[in-house]
Order: structure tokens, then sequence, then C-alpha cells
């Protein structure tokens, strides 16, 4: 055979991928390992799904995506022109990093963090290096004096669910002017607060969230940046000229009806937080290390048993969290905030395995 038949191979873009949590299918699982909302949409997607016309499918979405985005700004109280949607924060983000993260210099962000950050790098070949936590795992915010290409930081941090104040994000802001920050905001809602106030004083601010984990609609894949019209303009211009129709008609209406239902909203938040710091306790009553959370997840250490012998141990129960066998956070398991129920049923099957 021609050897030269094979030379496509050499052009293959070679990338680690992102591995998401599991998603196992079946009945009686407890599944505590991708944080979703152990609770459903609001009542306002039901009805659109139970009424939507499928005729509507024979045409493109509205590329601009306007309705949805109008409503965000209206939440936000900011214009339309401040925000960008696209389908989960991880489009999202890829598209923040495709627009502004094209220097020679590296991009920044923490050594423990969401484990897409580094992924999209490789991907896109952009320059980057890591910031590692202190021993409590907090972010050291001189660490982000350096000159760099970039920032993203999430806030609160995953896998750690720590939250930073608006105090610690102005220093970074002011010492990086000449760089796009960004935070991501994907679990702020459970009790961080969010960067949007500073949305006006900095103009390479971007701040990212999601529908997926506050608003239950993870399935739908709804995420949005806000920022500065020439930051969103920018976004639009390469997703444009990537994909102009990245929501779908139905995503877009679903969408519409949670943002709209403030409600049910902080009722559905305030139950999860009960919930979280119910089992907070009952986390350090077994001796576990557990950090503070502000997010839908507890980072827990625990005693008497690996974290990986926990996981294997739980996983033998239909209960599914999540394990990193990652340097600093092997000994670690992140567990979601599942139902009242449900994290009753997760400190019986640990008590039954340590
Ligand atoms: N950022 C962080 C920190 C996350 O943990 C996740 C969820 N995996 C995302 C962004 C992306 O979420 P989504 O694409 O569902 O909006």
């Amino acid at each position: 055979m021609d050897k030269n038949v094979s030379e496509w191979r050499n052009y293959i873009r070679q990338v680690t991928p992102y591995a998401p949590g599991e998603q196992p299918v079946g009945h009686s699982i407890i599944k505590l390992n991708t944080n979703e909302n152990p609770y459903p949409p609001c009542k306002g997607v039901r009805d659109v799904l139970s009424s939507f016309d499928y005729e509507k499918l024979r045409k493109y979405p509205d590329p601009t995506v306007s309705e949805l985005r109008s409503e965000i700004a209206k939440y936000y109280n900011l214009d339309m022109g401040n925000v960008f949607v696209g389908v989960g924060s991880d489009d999202v983000l890829a598209m923040c990093y495709m627009t502004f993260f094209n220097s020679d210099k590296p991009i920044l962000f923490p050594d423990i963090t969401y484990s897409f950050y580094d992924v999209w790098a490789e991907e896109f070949k952009v320059p980057y290096e890591t910031k590692t936590l202190d021993d409590s795992f907090r972010i050291v915010k001189s660490d982000y004096y350096t000159d760099n290409g970039g920032i993203i930081i999430p806030n609160p941090n995953a896998p750690t669910g720590i939250a930073e104040d608006l105090d610690f994000f102005r220093d970074i802001l002011d010492h990086n002017r000449n760089s796009v920050v960004i935070i991501d905001e994907a679990y702020v809602d459970f009790g961080a607060t969010s960067a949007v106030a500073l949305l006006n004083e900095y103009d390479n601010l971007i701040v990212v969230q999601t529908f997926s984990k506050s608003r239950s609609l993870a399935g739908s894949r709804i995420g949005f940046a806000l920022s500065g019209s020439e930051i969103i303009k920018a976004l639009h211009d390469v997703k444009y000229s990537f994909n102009s129709y990245t929501m779908d008609q139905l995503s877009i209406k679903l969408g519409i009806e949670a943002i709209r239902d403030e409600d049910y909203f902080r009722d559905n938040i305030d139950k999860i937080i009960l919930t979280r710091n119910r089992t907070y306790d009952q986390f350090k009553f077994l001796g576990f290390d557990v950090y503070p959370s502000s997010a839908n997840f507890l980072f827990v250490k625990p005693t008497g048993i690996s974290a990986k012998e926990l996981h294997a141990k739980l996983k033998k129960n239909n209960i599914y969290v999540r394990y990193f066998d990652k340097p600093r956070i092997s000994e670690y398991l992140r567990i979601t905030i599942g139902t009242d129920d449900e994290m009753d049923m997760l400190i019986m099957a640990i008590e039954e395995s340590v």
C-alpha cells in the first residue's frame, strides 16, 4: 500500500477530551454526580412543552435570539446588547476562548477548577498557566497580577464550592485592565455574589451564567454571557461565523419561561440551600472534611475509607457521585445536593460503607 495514503492522520487535531460525568439510565438511581437540579423546571416550562406547535420546527429559529436575550437583559437591568446566549455555558465559554484568547501570552486559571478550561486551551491552541490554590483551596489573588492573555475563574469555584467576594474580583480586575477577565458563575445563584454589579465599571469583564443548575434546565442547554456592548458584538461576530443558529426554537421558549418565574426560582434555591446545610452538618458529624459551599454541591474528604473506594461502593448501591483522579483532589468527592430523601439515603449508604 502507498505509505502516503494515511497521511491525513498526521493532521488530526489532537485533544484529550473533557470527560463529562456519567449519565446512567435506569430506575432507582440516585444521581449526584453532575450538579443537576433535583427539582423540575417551573410550570411555565411544562406549559410550553404541552402546547408547543411542532409546525414551528419547519423554520430556522431567530439567529439573534432577541426574545430570550431581552428577557435575560430585563432580569439583570441591562440592554439586549449586553447579552449573548449559547448552547449551555460550555458553548458560551468556548466562544469566549475563540473570540478573546488570541494573545501569545498565557491565559491564567486555578490549578483546581472546572476541568474544561485546559481542554479548550488545548483545543484552540491557547497558551495557559495554572495558578495553585492555597492549602485551604482558596484562590490567591496576587497570582493573577502577572502579565497574561486573559483570565478565567469560576465563582464559586468548582469542584470546591468555595466563593470569593466582590472585593476579591475588583482587585483582580484592577490589576488586569489590559486583558479579558471571565467570571464563570455557573453556581452563583446558590449563595455567591454575582459580578454583574461590576459590569459598568470594567469593559473587559465577562460574566457567564447558565440555566442548567439553578433553573433546572440542564437538558435544554441554555447559557449566557453578560458584558459591555463591544465584547458582546465581538462574540456575535464569531458566533455568526461559526453557526448562526445555535439555540433551537423550543429551548428559546423554555428559557424565557424559566427566567420569568422568580418565585419558583427562589423557592427552589432556598430548598437546595437548606438541604446543603443539613448535609454539611451530617458530613461533619461523620468526621469527614467538608468545605463551606456556596454551590449546589459539597466537596468532601472521607475518613476511614479512600474517596476512590467510597465512590465505587456507592456506585454499587446505585448512588453516583463525582470522583476526580487528579493531583491534590484524589482524596475528595464532589457530591451534588439532591432532595432531602436522596441525601438521607446517601448518608445511610456512607455509614454502611465506612
Ligand atoms: N462552568 C462550570 C464551573 C461548570 O461546572 C459547568 C457544568 N459542567 C459549566 C460551566 C457548564 O454548564 P452548562 O454547559 O450546562 O451551562
